[in-house]
């Protein structure tokens, strides 16, 4: 289980200030739920964690190790995005392995995780498929389980059901809980949905203007939120 440290992480586009100074902790096994407006930096902070862009300063560190200048490849993190981004020309299984391959598993390793992963998600009579050949449910789910199979200490998700209908969204929201229960990883998970940020967190992180303006338990967030702009995002108990 990894801890994950944001120490005062600036990040700017030009002359916008995106992330103002992040001063965040994630405890092992955690699973925090990140919030906020639209272009308000959420995914660029999953994206400074993964080494996809590069703070321009403070730290970010893993289990007490500064990782800012650590190649994307060699951070040990995996991510889940709203769009599924599978490799087309792949089968599902080949989908959920190809992490592992790259990490030089063996063959008969890799097909007993990609095996596991997908009784879990429900997806085992789609191993030989394309994506193409998938429902846009059954494409998170592969997507899903590529990230979950490659066993990382970390795993981000970003809008990751977003695309889902209502009826999805909550299956999968239920499977995501018992999948982070089940695993020993910590998440860090975006998303816009309040049933999904109040039933998945351990804490949820209100991420307004390039800083964190509240983080509590969703309790706490729910029933005291510090000001009007948090109890819109989560709402408030009046
Ligand atoms: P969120 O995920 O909260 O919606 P983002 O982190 O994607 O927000 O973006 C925050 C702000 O940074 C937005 O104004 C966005 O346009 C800008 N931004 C993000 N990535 C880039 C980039 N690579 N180049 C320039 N501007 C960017
Ligand atoms: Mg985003």
């Amino acid at each position: 289980m990894a801890k994950i440290q944001f120490s005062n992480i600036k990040k700017s586009f030009g002359s916008a200030d995106v992330l103002k100074g992040i001063d965040l902790d994630i405890a092992p096994g955690e699973f925090l739920v990140l919030v906020g407006p639209s272009g308000c930096g959420k995914s660029t902070l999953l994206r400074t964690l993964a080494g996809l862009e590069s703070a321009d300063s403070g730290t970010i560190s893993i289990d007490g190790k500064k990782i800012n200048d650590i190649e994307p490849q060699n951070r040990d993190i995996a991510m889940v995005f709203q769009s599924y981004a599978l490799y087309p020309h792949m089968t599902v299984a080949e989908n959920m392995g190809f992490g592992l391959k790259l990490k030089n598993l063996a063959a008969a390793e890799i097909t007993k995780r990609v095996n596991e992963i997908s009784e879990l998600l429900q997806i085992k009579h789609l191993l030989d498929r394309k994506p193409k050949e998938l429902s846009g449910g059954q494409r998170q789910r592969v997507a899903l389980g590529r990230a979950l199979s490659r066993q990382t200490p970390v795993i981000l998700f970003d809008e990751p059901l977003s695309n889902l209908d209502a009826h999805l969204r909550s299956q999968m929201r239920l499977e995501i809980k018992r999948l982070h229960h089940n695993s020993k990883s910590t998440m860090i998970y975006v998303t816009h949905d309040q049933m999904e940020a109040t039933t998945l967190g351990d804490r949820i992180a209100v991420l307004k203007d390039g800083v964190i303006e509240q983080i509590g338990t969703p309790s706490e967030i729910y029933h005291r939120p510090k000001n009007t702009f948090i109890a819109t995002f989560i709402g408030s108990p009046e």
